[in-house]
């Protein structure tokens, strides 16, 4: 069946399909580089296109016109989106991207497995089993997807909780969702019956199932929890694409399935933590901080803009790390702003960025890079550490974590291991935070606290717009 583009042989399908796939992988290369990601991001999102329209029109699933109204909706929906979300938001936004996937997935398989029956097509093993597969996948990314989404936006309680009850629900719904996918897999009788019940009663158990494996998971830890439902979403739609056998959805999928996995293994890493760890071992709770010896006590030293400027005013190399704060606060453009006035007047400044830093993957470099700050200028974790001994002043705006030196000293804190931005190694470290409240991890920080830095408290906007004026003036 060849609809609008009647009569094309079917080779003309898969080619235009192998196009879309080399579209995809050609975007994805390209998102690998901060000064080619958009381009890749267009790239991709072009191979989508053409993928969609043809598979539409291929096999009349809709008329030209309605496929039309289609995209002009969707495009409408996305650049709401694009202009309307806050950067911060972004997690909670690919989180429900990816439970949007993991549905209609789930969905059109349900869909393939209905329009059988209705025409009486018969129902193949291979078909049947991918479907149970493609359902489960489909059904708990969605869910889980909403809940870690729900958690991010501070909609659904995001402390880490785990109960026995919780641990049953997931063993009796995981057991319904295999034992249905069995008996839909064993039944192929139902064609030309009654519908295809078992497979609906896989969705909603795979559902239940996709609330419970989230819900117990701290909510701190959901970037990572939405780069592994990311991988989930790919895999849903792959297995979709052996339902339906479409080759580029197959493409597609794995590609996501693929990339998510990575993303998730280099979050973990970065963290010094297993995936395991991730989804059990509930850290980002309130109580970590409950215990601790105050170690500030008497070892603080505040200081101000103006004498923050002093320090700078006779520096040399400055090094600018900033964290989760700056994004929180917005103060990307002040930090750039300040960043090239002192490189006008001759100092060397650099940004220290580390992998995990703000929320997720690549947050700061997005961040400043929308501040025009140049690529070449954000200096990764490995490369600036040996360079923090011949630095001036390092001013970490919005950070606590990501510089933490515990992390190499207390096998105990849970975030012993995690390679930390070495930044008390230079002459004066300025800390830039309204509190000594803790960061992500929920542990005091014995760099506040160390002779060679000082506390600039405050909103890191408003504290570096105060430090870029200050500046200004003293020229
Ligand atoms: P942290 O969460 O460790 O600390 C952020 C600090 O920002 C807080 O201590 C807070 O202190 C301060 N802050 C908040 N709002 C403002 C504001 N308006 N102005 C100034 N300061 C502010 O952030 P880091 O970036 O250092 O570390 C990231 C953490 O997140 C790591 O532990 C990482 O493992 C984790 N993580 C990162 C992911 C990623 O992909 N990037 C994914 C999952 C987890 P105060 O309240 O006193 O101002």
């Amino acid at each position: 069946m060849a609809g609008v583009l009647g009569g094309l042989p079917n080779s003309v399908l898969q080619f235009v399909y192998l196009i879309a796939s080399v579209l995809f992988i050609q975007g994805l290369r390209d998102m690998t580089h901060p000064r080619t990601a958009t381009r890749g991001n267009g790239i991709s999102s072009l191979g989508m296109l053409l993928a969609v329209v043809v598979t539409v029109l291929w096999f009349e699933i809709a008329s030209p016109l309605v496929l039309g109204a289609a995209l002009l909706v969707g495009g409408a929906v996305g650049a709401w989106l694009a202009v309307t979300v806050e950067t911060t938001e972004m997690p909670q936004l690919v989180g429900l991207f990816n439970g949007f996937g993991g549905g209609a997935s789930a969905l059109v398989a349900g869909a393939e497995l209905v329009d059988r029956v209705v025409t009486g097509s018969g129902l193949p093993v291979g078909v049947t089993a991918t479907a149970a597969i493609a359902g489960i996948i489909g059904a708990v990314t969605f869910w889980g997807s909403l809940v870690a989404a729900g958690k991010l936006h501070g909609v659904v309680g995001d402390s880490p909780v785990s109960s026995t009850v919780g641990h049953g629900i997931k063993v009796v719904t995981l057991a319904a969702a295999v034992a249905s996918g069995v008996v839909l897999v064993a039944q192929p009788g139902f064609v030309g019956g009654a519908p295809v019940s078992s497979y609906w009663v896989l969705v909603a158990a795979a559902s239940v199932l996709g609330i419970f494996l989230v819900v117990p998971i701290g909510g701190a830890d959901m970037p990572v929890v939405i780069a592994l439902l990311n991988s989930y979403s790919g895999l849903a739609a792959a297995t979709t694409g052996f339902v339906l056998g479409n080759t580029v959805l197959i493409v597609a999928g794995t590609l996501v399935g693929a990339s998510g996995l990575i993303l998730t293994v280099i979050m973990c890493e970065s963290m010094n933590r297993s995936l395991v760890n991730v989804l059990f071992g509930g850290l980002g709770g309130d109580d970590e901080m409950e215990d601790m010896p105050d170690i500030y006590e008497g070892s603080i030293s505040e200081t101000s803009a103006e004498e923050v400027e002093m320090l700078l005013d006779v520096a040399d190399r400055v090094v600018i790390v900033p964290g989760y704060g700056m994004a929180v606060a917005q103060a990307q453009h002040a930090v750039a702003e300040l960043a090239e006035l002192l490189e006008e007047d001759g100092v060397d400044v650099e940004f220290g960025i580390h992998p995990v830093a703000g929320r997720m993957p690549g947050h700061m470099n997005a961040l400043l890079a929308e501040a025009d700050v140049p690529y070449d200028k954000m200096r990764e974790l490995e490369e600036v550490n040996p360079t923090f001994s011949q630095t001036d002043v390092v001013i970490v705006t919005g950070a606590n974590d990501v510089v933490n030196p515990m992390a190499n000293t207390d096998d105990s804190s849970p975030i012993a291991g995690m390679p930390v931005l070495e930044v008390g190694e230079a002459r004066s470290v300025v800390v830039n935070k309204r509190s000594l409240s803790p960061g992500f991890s929920g542990i005091p920080n014995p760099l506040f606290a160390e002779d060679n830095t000082s506390m600039l408290f405050g909103d890191a906007k408003a504290s570096m717009q105060e430090l870029v004026n200050v500046y200004k003036e003293n020229r």
